[in-house]
């Protein structure tokens, strides 16, 4: 379905270029991460952002209008991750504010970045869900300094190169004329700040590397590729800025005797030829446990049987998928005198001695070797 653009910023579909563009600067300043540390503000930042790309660059536009979703790729399951194609925010901040050279020194608190940490789960934790320990190795907040950077007792002081505004100017003559150019201060790194004394344990960067441990609930039903988020869990960011989240991705061991697609699980299981024709019942071990599964008599090679519920459960729904159970059934091989001569026995009550020399007998055999080709 193709997000409602119009809507994210808060406008009817019949809204002018220039409703567009002042309800995106009206918002844009409330949420920009600059102003706003809110986590879900750096995120409805995002996605407002995104609208008003999508309704303001030409060729986003044009899908829009033709009732599609220029960022959507196909994919699915996107949760702005290392999103592509959202490139354009330096830009249009940048001419909403102005740009760099006029927004002043920037912060020397910076959000912290997201992780991203793969696990391997067996069948049966993605199924059944599980937790899991996670060992974590991120920056923290600077137990020190609480993430000011400073050595105890001391304080940040104004920069001198640059009076505190975080940029220095330079006037360069070109065939234009003068042209006054500004660029970050390379002494206080655009914060217009110094830190004189720094924090022994973590050199002024308000954060240290550590490893910690953290337990991950995974639900019941993820399937391989999907990511959990954890909220707060990412890196914390320079000067003890807001720590990003953390993404763990699931990667799904293969089993032995289950393969998954979705929410269903498949199995072969191979049947001897009298098994097939006789009936049986089978043990066969699932995920839940032994389960008995009737094989009834005339069983064909090929068959597949659908056992309700001993699948996975649905992720956004209630319930689970089934088990399919494929059936092979076995020729067979090394007849010793007495096998052969009771399976000639039989083909000869059933008539199935000298197929060849019965028209019926060939036109069933033929359609057989037809089934062979175009069945499965
Ligand atoms: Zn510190
Ligand atoms: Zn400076």
């Amino acid at each position: 379905m193709a997000t409602d653009y119009f809507g994210v910023l808060g406008l009817a579909r019949d809204a002018s270029d220039s409703d567009i563009k002042r309800a995106y600067r009206r918002l844009a300043r409330d949420l920009h991460p600059d102003v706003n540390p809110d986590p879900e503000a750096k995120e409805r930042f995002q996605e407002v952002t995104r609208a008003y790309e999508a309704l303001t660059d030409p060729e986003k536009r044009r899908i829009v209008d033709l009732g599609g979703d220029p960022f959507d790729t196909g994919g699915g399951g996107g949760n702005g991750f290392g999103n592509a194609g959202f490139g354009g925010l330096g830009d249009i901040m940048d001419a909403f504010f102005g740009g760099a050279t006029t927004r002043g020194p920037r912060g020397r608190t910076r959000a912290g970045r997201d992780a991203l940490i793969p696990i391997e789960l067996e069948l049966d934790e993605t199924v059944f869900g599980t937790v899991k320990e996670l060992t974590v190795d991120t920056a923290v907040l600077c137990d020190v300094c609480a993430g000011a950077g400073t050595a105890p007792g001391t304080h940040v002081t104004t920069c001198t190169t640059c009076s505190g505004r975080g940029e220095v100017q330079s006037v360069q003559r070109s065939f234009l004329g003068q042209v006054m150019t500004s660029r970050p201060c390379p002494t206080c790194s655009g914060t217009g700040q110094v830190i004189p004394e720094p924090c022994v344990k973590c050199a002024g960067d308000g954060r240290v590397r550590s490893r910690r441990t953290i337990s991950v609930k995974v639900p019941a039903g993820v399937e391989d590729g999907m990511r959990i988020r954890l909220t707060g869990q990412g890196e914390v960011g320079p000067g003890g800025g807001p720590a990003g989240d953390l993404y763990v991705e699931i990667h799904e061991r293969p089993h032995d005797v289950f393969t998954r697609d979705g929410e269903d699980l498949h199995c072969r299981v191979t049947l001897p030829m009298t098994s097939a024709a006789l009936g049986t019942t089978l043990n066969l071990k699932t995920l839940d446990g032994e389960q008995e599964i009737d094989i009834q008599p005339g069983t064909q090679s090929g068959s597949v049987l659908k056992m309700r519920a001993q699948g996975a459960p649905r992720l956004r729904a209630t319930g689970r998928g089934g088990l399919v159970v494929h059936v092979d059934v076995v020729t067979p091989t090394k007849l010793d005198a007495e096998q052969e001569k009771l399976v000639r026995e039989l083909a000869a009550l059933r008539g199935e001695d000298q197929p060849e020399s019965n028209r019926e007998a060939q036109g069933g055999l033929f359609s057989r070797v037809r089934d062979a080709f175009h069945g499965r």
